[in-house]
């Protein structure tokens, strides 16, 4: 209910955009969906835009059009939300869909990701997931990886993008 109150504070002024941040931290499962499903249905009945904050990566498939991974303050990877969680092409977006227990197939154990997340005071030199990373080489130790265009849609941080597996 009183994430239903922010909402509707938050819509008084009919808004073109809508900042949420973590909106269903806390929640159950259930109110959780009702509460996915009425921004939803505000976005469409309101016209507005939604910027969604969450680390949740179930909230943001249910909800968003497009997606931004970022990791250490910096963007890892962009793209249409459906096909970049399909087929990341960062390894770090890789990690946290595999980090999901998968409950609709057999393999349901979620793989966590290795190591610790990186220190914003003394972030690692070159791409800043080379501490964690299992596709890590010399380069990425020392060279900041471009944000380089994958397709029309897609863009990724990472030296060897196109050979992140599926
Ligand atoms: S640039 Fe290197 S360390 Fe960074 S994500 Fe890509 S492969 Fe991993």
């Amino acid at each position: 209910m009183r994430q239903r109150a922010m909402i509707a504070l938050a819509l008084a002024g009919s808004p073109g955009l809508m900042l949420a941040d973590e909106p269903t931290t806390a929640l159950d499962v259930t109110v959780q969906a009702r509460i996915l499903d009425l921004l939803s249905s505000l976005r469409q009945t309101e016209g507005m835009a939604m910027l969604l904050v969450s680390h949740d990566l179930r909230v943001m498939a249910h909800v968003a059009d497009d997606l931004v991974v970022m990791y250490a303050g910096r963007v890892a990877e962009r793209g249409p939300a459906a096909d970049l969680l399909a087929r990341p092409k960062h390894p770090y977006t890789r990690a946290l869909v595999k980090s999901v227990p998968a409950v609709t197939t057999k393999s349901a154990l979620a793989e966590p990701l290795p190591g610790a997340p990186a220190n914003p005071r003394s972030r690692p030199s070159g791409c800043p997931f080379h501490p964690r990373c299992p596709m890590a080489q010399d380069i990425c130790r020392v060279v900041e990886p471009p944000f380089i265009a994958i397709d029309e849609v897609r863009r990724s941080a990472c030296h060897f993008a196109e050979e992140v597996p599926a």
